[in-house]
């Protein structure tokens, strides 16, 4: 009907074109239509209208293109307002604009003489092509325009709401650190690469001091903002030393990386505990500093080690008992070939500065 209605030259050499182009338009439209009514927004139905958008401005423009009957301006303000109004008002309403529109058209051409406009001859045409080619044309739009922005924004959506539950689901919600479920993929990679490579990867185990004591006295809320500032140290430290950091329990972190230098291995450990030593949060109930201080355990995976990634989380955790039980506030490190740990110790404040 599109078609007749804008070519009506009996031997138009695109006539083809435009009966291929509308039964093309035609079959996407039912594709957008039932899209639309079922609510199913796939990428296929998505596409469909896409093309049937692209296609219908196609036609806009052979629709302004093939004007030579009635004033450009006319046609053109009319069919650019079908495109405007699409996402405004529903397809009824649109219809009916359409429709007094056309009902205007008619009148005005008809009684144009009594009104002192000079019309074309087949003004009278011209008003039923532009009723139904614009009637049309909004109607294809109207469901493929609808469905593409309920599809972008459907998939859209979709999109981030997945992204979102991957990262919840390797992310702590209180600190954003990584959390253990994290810590057990890296530290897999962390030990099968670091053995083939011939790289030293180190870990160091983090626990709160009397953080039972801290919770019982100060409530449970100030205990969660000593998570917090925890971590912000731990993400700067992240960041700061190219490390990789997770909360793996209430008030256990842990940080792991490669280094071949245990000295350099250390000052890493060294900063980190004077990090929260410098946070100075008060802490009436430990009985090692009277701020909020944490022990850790540090120990070295040696390149080629056949080490499992448990038995290298085992060993920190030696260490980190053994920095408790020597008086907490301190770093042990666990040897694994003598099988015991020796404290780590600042020798010169030079030590925390790289
Ligand atoms: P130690 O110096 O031996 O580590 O003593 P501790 O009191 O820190 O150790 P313990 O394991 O007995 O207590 C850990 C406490 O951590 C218990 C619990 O109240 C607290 N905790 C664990 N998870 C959270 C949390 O998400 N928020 C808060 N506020 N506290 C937590
Ligand atoms: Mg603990
Ligand atoms: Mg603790």
């Amino acid at each position: 009907m599109l078609v007749f209605s804008l070519y009506t030259k009996p031997h138009d050499s695109g006539r083809l074109f435009y009966y291929v182009m509308s039964m093309v338009e035609t079959a996407l439209f039912l594709v957008s239509f039932y899209t639309f009514k079922k609510k199913k927004f796939s990428n296929a139905a998505l596409n469909a209208s896409y093309l049937i958008f692209v296609s219908s401005l196609l036609i806009f423009c052979m629709f302004v293109y093939a004007i030579d009957r009635s004033p450009f301006i006319v046609r053109f303000l009319l069919v650019f307002l079908n495109f405007q109004i699409i996402f405004v008002i529903n397809i009824f309403a649109i219809a009916t604009v359409n429709v007094l529109i056309a009902l205007i058209f008619f009148l005005v051409n008809k009684y144009s003489m009594l009104i002192g406009i000079d019309m074309p001859d087949n003004g009278i045409f011209d008003v039923y092509n532009i009723a139904l080619s614009s009637l049309i044309c909004i109607t294809l739009n109207w469901y493929s325009s609808h469905v593409i922005v309920r599809g972008m924004i459907t998939s859209n959506s979709l999109k981030k709401e997945r992204n979102r539950f991957l990262s919840d689901s390797i992310h702590d919600q209180l600190t954003g650190l990584n959390n253990r479920r994290s810590f057990e993929q890296s530290v897999n990679f962390y030990t099968s690469v670091c053995r083939h490579v011939h790289q030293t990867v180190c870990v160091i185990m983090m626990d709160v001091d009397f953080f039972k004591n801290y919770n019982d006295f100060y409530g449970h809320l100030k205990g969660d903002a000593v998570l917090q500032a925890i971590g912000r140290i731990l993400k700067d430290l992240a960041e700061e030393d190219k490390v990789y950091v997770a909360r793996v329990g209430g008030e256990e972190f842990i940080v792991l990386w490669t280094e071949n230098r245990m000295l350099e291995a250390e000052r890493v450990a060294l900063k980190l505990r004077q990090k929260i030593i410098d946070l100075q949060i008060p802490h009436a109930k430990s009985s090692v500093a009277p701020y909020v201080t944490a022990s850790f355990g540090l120990y070295f995976m040696r390149g080629g080690s056949t080490d499992s990634a448990e038995e290298l989380y085992d060993c920190a955790d030696i260490a980190l008992y053994k920095a408790k039980e020597a008086g907490r506030n301190r770093i042990m490190l666990f040897d694994s070939a003598g099988r015991s740990c020796r404290p780590v110790e600042l020798r010169s404040p030079d030590d925390l500065i790289r």
